[in-house]
């Protein structure tokens, strides 16, 4: 669309401010509130792509991060569940902050390995929504130490591996 000609010519403006103009505490409070931001998902993110558990583990808690999630409000908003309430324990919709934080399943289990436990949730969560007949009757803590026993036990062989590798090149 060309521009009008009844409209004013370009010119900047400062958007933060209440009459258009610039501020220094302004831009001061915009610096500051995007620099906090962006240091915590930056941290969160960085903690991310280090997680050194099963890559599923860690591509399903970049699809937490990244609000990827499909709950039940979610599926309540998409029309594709009659109910958005918590499954598990009926109390409250069921986004991501009460899966992972606020649900009485959650609570239990935040002393432990985070990835472990998150990942778990989830598939408890699907379990009982999608197939509550066949859900497993061991504790859900039970299963998350023991992946974090496998998982430490694979990242302490392959830095074994790595070590016994480098000390055969080195040889040579
Ligand atoms: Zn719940």
């Amino acid at each position: 669309m060309p521009p009008l000609a009844s409209m004013r010519l370009d010119a900047p403006r400062w958007r933060s401010g209440e009459d258009d103009a610039f501020s220094v505490s302004a831009a001061y409070g915009i610096q500051t509130s995007l620099g906090s931001s962006n240091l915590v998902s930056d941290l969160i993110w960085s903690a991310i792509a280090k997680y050194k558990g099963k890559q599923r583990i860690k591509v399903f808690l970049w699809l937490v991060c990244g609000g990827r999630l499909l709950t039940n409000d979610e599926r309540y908003r998409r029309h594709h569940a009659a109910d958005a309430h918590c499954v598990i324990c009926n109390n409250g919709w069921e986004d991501v902050n009460h899966i992972l934080g606020q649900c009485s399943a959650a609570k239990d289990g935040w002393d432990f390995l985070f990835g472990s436990i998150v990942w778990n949730l989830w598939l408890y969560r699907n379990a009982m929504v999608f197939d509550p007949d066949n859900v497993s009757s061991e504790p859900m803590l039970d299963w998350s130490r023991r992946q974090a026993d496998e998982a430490l036990r694979a990242y302490q062989t392959l830095l074994v591996v790595r070590g016994n590798v480098l000390a055969y090149i080195l040889q040579i």
